[in-house]
């Protein structure tokens, strides 16, 4: 290309919530921007005005946002490009349709809707693929209701897709694809190649379901006298049973992954890792390290496997990793933004950061801390102990008043429940069971004695009174 610059762009059509598929695409195309000091342009598809849903280009930007991937021009940021939004265009993709009828490679067509689906339903009668018969070809309509692309025949189109290398298309398989609707708006088809050439975007990342569509593109690009972008697609995510990923099927929307507390950064490596093989065998890599040595030339052609599980592993290496208070801010941020999840409770600062060392290890999700921590921000239900339980804790309750509040200290305390619990002859796993079940309300929780010396003598002692005999 004979750009100055690498442009890549993402050409989400508002229609839903923001599908994960969506940022898959965009992270190849961002990062390759990036790695080339070159832009990123979210532009939105929005000519297909039956399947528009309000709010949807927000949920858009407000993912990006959220990935740290910001576009560099876009509807919300504009851009000399602009306007970035298809519906916005269509004095453009009119002027460059007309052009095509004066070159004669496009034609105005007026068959009703029942006469196509008569001559379809023919078609697929005859076992042949339903396609236009070209009534209209040579008919040198002034105008109708739509205007369709002339398909030369018995011509092989050759598009180069910078992964697969040249692909060969047979014409003769090629529908006169309608380029300008009744409504008077383009097809995706018009508008992506019009798009595409008048926004100089050099490379597109996209999902292989449009390599079919490649070959009326390269027709559109010669016709009018432009070069193509350098072309890449990506195989399509699956689910572990190898199903498509769809609304109904397996998790789609990126609001999922946010409410179930991933960590947008280990969702790119994960999405990273699904169409790109790391030349340094890594699984673990950060987004600078990733744009780094990503090309788009790399990028595998098999069908990926999306699984929830290993994306929950990534999460958890990033917690590890992370800084304390970078992990207590995050775990902040989210409680307030779905504090439904939180019940009743305010989440202490001072208190989360006090917790971290105790669940860095055992968190995946930013939603985990809350299910492990609960009962230092909540009272705990009092258990019902056996009478056995309720003599150790007698005996635990009078050891524990007597020490001063500098001696609660994580050791001290471990020290003192085994003194007990050897003096009261208990099983050491039957004693601290109680114990756990005591202070924390659960079977499973962070470790006991640190969780003690956090929540304080008085709380502890208080839980330990409430508990009561069966
Ligand atoms: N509007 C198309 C989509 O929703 C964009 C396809 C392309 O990137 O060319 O996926």
């Amino acid at each position: 290309m004979n750009y100055p610059q690498v442009r890549t762009r993402i050409a989400p059509s508002p229609t839903g919530m923001a599908h994960i598929g969506t940022f898959y695409q965009a992270l190849f195309d961002w990062a390759w921007a990036k790695r080339n000091g070159g832009k990123f342009i979210v532009r939105i598809e929005d000519t297909d005005r039956e399947r528009f849903v309000e709010g949807a280009e927000e949920a858009i930007y407000q993912a990006l946002d959220w990935f740290g991937m910001t576009e560099d021009e876009s509807p919300r940021k504009g851009g000399k490009y602009g306007p970035y939004r298809q519906s916005e265009r269509l004095e453009s993709y009119k002027k460059y349709a007309l052009s095509l009828v004066d070159k004669g490679h496009a034609y105005w067509c007026d068959c009703s809707k029942e006469r196509l689906e008569k001559v379809r339903a023919e078609m697929m009668a005859e076992k042949k693929p339903p396609m236009y018969d070209h009534h209209c070809r040579d008919r040198n309509l002034e105008s109708g209701l739509v205007l369709r692309l002339k398909i030369p025949a018995n011509q092989k189109i050759i598009v180069k897709e910078e992964i697969r290398g040249e692909i060969e298309f047979d014409s003769n398989t090629i529908d006169d694809q309608v380029l300008l609707k009744s409504d008077g708006f383009p097809t995706y088809h018009l508008a992506v190649v019009v798009d595409d050439h008048e926004m100089e975007i050099t490379d597109i990342v996209r999902g292989e379901e449009w390599i079919s569509s490649s070959p009326k593109h390269k027709l559109l690009y010669d016709y009018l006298g432009w070069e193509m972008p350098r072309l890449y697609h990506t195989p399509i995510i699956r689910n572990p049973d190898k199903s498509k990923m769809s609304k109904r099927h397996g998790h789609t929307s990126v609001s999922y992954y946010q409410e179930s507390g991933y960590l947008p950064e280990a969702i790119l490596n994960y999405l990273a890792l699904l169409g790109w093989k790391n030349p340094d065998q890594k699984d673990v890599f950060s987004l600078d390290e990733f744009i780094d040595k990503f090309d788009p030339k790399d990028l595998n052609t098999v069908g990926p496997v999306f699984d929830e599980k290993k994306l929950e592993w990534l999460s958890g290496e990033y917690i590890r990793q992370m800084d304390k208070d970078e992990l207590s801010n995050r775990i902040q941020t989210y409680a307030k933004k779905y504090s439904e999840k939180f019940g009743s409770a305010k989440l202490d600062e001072e208190l989360v950061k006090k917790t971290i060392p105790l669940i860095q290890e055992r968190v995946k999700k930013l939603a985990d801390y809350y299910l492990l921590c609960r009962f230092f921000f909540e009272d705990v239900t009092p258990p019902k102990l056996s009478e056995d339980a309720s003599k150790w804790l007698q005996a635990t309750i009078e050891k524990l008043t007597i020490i001063d509040e500098k001696s609660w200290v994580a050791t001290r305390l471990g020290e003192i429940m085994i003194e007990v619990c050897d003096s009261q002859s208990a099983k050491r796993g039957d004693f601290f069971a109680m114990m756990r079940l005591t202070i924390t309300g659960e079977k499973i929780s962070p470790p006991l004695n640190e969780s003690m010396e956090i929540l304080g003598k008085e709380k502890c002692l208080e839980r330990l009174r409430d508990a009561r005999v069966q």
